[in-house]
């Protein structure tokens, strides 16, 4: 057996695919009340640090910086800024979509991170672009990201 250094992964044995969508990540308790908030109540929840007063959206259990427990939740409001996006021509298994779709990072006011979330209702996307969530119908809703159907601009 000879041990070597990777510098390329593509140089070794490697798939090339989708695996990541298969995954499954476990929400951690934070996250099962986030979710549970956009579920019942249709919040968007941040964590507050009580030390530094970072808000982290989607909300943790400690501060990054200061290592704090996070214990105070506030809510962030619908509204948001597209921070960066893409615009998706395939699907997951690469084929081509009928028509393509926009990913953005929307961040929130005054808060630190954001959501990943399809934008809908526009063909035109650039940063900066003011959005809000688009919440499915109550009954639809499964305590997960996809509560929130799609963010559209603000209008
Ligand atoms: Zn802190």
């Amino acid at each position: 057996m000879s041990i070597e250094k990777i510098t390329n992964p593509l140089k070794t044995r490697h798939w090339l695919g989708n695996m990541e969508a298969h995954y499954v990540y476990t929400l951690g308790v934070a996250g099962e009340r986030f979710f549970k908030e956009l579920k019942e109540n249709g919040r968007i929840m941040g964590a507050k640090c009580p030390r530094c007063g970072i808000v982290y959206v989607p909300p943790r259990m400690y501060c990054e910086k200061c290592f704090a427990k996070l214990e105070e939740w506030v809510d962030v409001g619908r509204k948001g800024v597209i921070h960066t996006f893409t615009i998706a021509t395939l699907d997951i298994d690469g084929k081509k979509l009928e028509k393509p779709e926009i990913y953005a990072l929307i961040k929130f006011e005054g808060a630190h991170g954001g959501i990943i979330h399809k934008i809908g209702e526009t063909d035109t996307v650039f940063i900066g672009m003011k959005v809000e969530a688009v919440l499915k119908p109550f009954e639809e809703r499964k305590a997960s990201i996809n509560d929130i159907a799609y963010f559209r601009p603000v209008k």
